[in-house]
């Protein structure tokens, strides 16, 4: 287990005690990441016009607001309620439930705040996705409980879930890869001269249905071609993993899964325990989400009170469209 050096609750305040510095900090981080005009895309050439709290183009005359382009865009909920959800969504060795960061902002409506944690995943796999894995990789597949709701009635405008027993529980693919074997001195909080050894980076992809095709797509985006696969013995995965440098399949009856794929099958297990813990039946459209924010912070696991920081600079940077 690693110790957690995220920032405290009393330090945030601190950093953050109003509505006024968190959207201070916003426009400063937007700003040293540059403003990219929505029409033109020309960068950093725009006039700030302080009283209507938007940007206009130099180049082309377009006008946005502070918030347009980045991860609050139409959000009407306050910069510092963001602020206080990307705290809490990266301090914290688990998560936090959309119905207690309510219960916790004291916002009289779920809807808005369980939308904003899912923007907030949305940023997390977007800035993951920008890099692959590289040099030994395990990779395996697994299978996660999650509910299938079906789309509005088009004639009611009602969602109507489906009853137990009948479809309504799904097995939900995933592809998990790990890079393996890289060395890591844990440092300050360890004893002297203790290194582990820990995986760098994880992804964790849902697969629809699992089909050697997807699984090559999802894998091929997901880590270098230079790369050799470690793996359990599965018809399609020859095909699957055909592209990269090396292949070694395990006949899984023979070996314990632990011991040939330690980290993937560890991961597996503390992301299944932690979102069945703490939110109860997950919808499948949005498991990717749920292990975005799990591979996020997985990843980032010793970065600090940096991984606030980080997480900043993804919901000023990103870009819906
Ligand atoms: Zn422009």
């Amino acid at each position: 287990m690693y110790k957690n050096n995220s920032m405290k609750l009393i330090e945030f305040s601190k950093h953050y005690p109003d509505e006024a510095s968190c959207k201070a900090e916003f426009q400063l981080y937007r700003e040293n990441q540059g403003i990219v005009c929505k029409k033109c895309t020309a960068k950093d050439m725009y006039w700030w016009l302080a009283s209507k709290e938007q940007y206009e183009c130099k180049k082309c005359g377009f006008r946005m607001s502070l918030k347009s382009g980045t991860v609050m865009e139409n959000s009407k909920l306050p910069y510092q309620f963001w602020f206080i959800a990307f705290h809490l969504m990266t301090s914290t060795k688990k998560t936090i439930s959309a119905l207690e960061l309510q219960r916790q902002l004291g916002h009289s409506y779920y809807e808005p705040i369980w939308a904003m944690m899912h923007k907030i995943r949305l940023v997390m796999g977007k800035r993951d996705a920008t890099y692959e894995l590289t040099s030994d990789i395990e990779a395996d597949e697994s299978y996660y409980s999650t509910r299938y709701v079906q789309e509005k009635n088009e004639f009611t405008g009602q969602k109507e879930e489906l009853k137990r027993g009948k479809g309504s529980q799904r097995k939900t693919g995933v592809l998990v890869m790990a890079s393996q074997q890289r060395k890591i001195h844990l440092k300050p909080n360890t004893i002297k001269g203790v290194s582990y050894s820990q995986p760098k980076f994880l992804k964790m992809k849902v697969v629809e249905d699992g089909t050697a095709d997807e699984i090559k797509s999802t894998a091929q985006n997901s880590v270098d071609k230079e790369a050799g696969i470690k793996t359990d013995k599965a018809k399609s995965y020859p095909k699957a993993f055909e592209n990269f440098r090396k292949l070694e399949m395990f006949d899984m009856s023979k070996f314990d899964p632990s011991k040939i794929l330690p980290w993937s099958s560890k991961a597996i297990t503390n992301s299944k325990n932690l979102i069945k813990a703490m939110h109860h039946g997950i919808e499948e459209k949005y498991l990717q989400n749920y292990l975005n924010e799990f591979c996020y912070k997985y990843n980032r696991r010793y970065f600090g009170e940096k991984v606030f920081n980080r997480l900043l600079i993804c919901a000023v940077t990103f870009v819906w469209y």
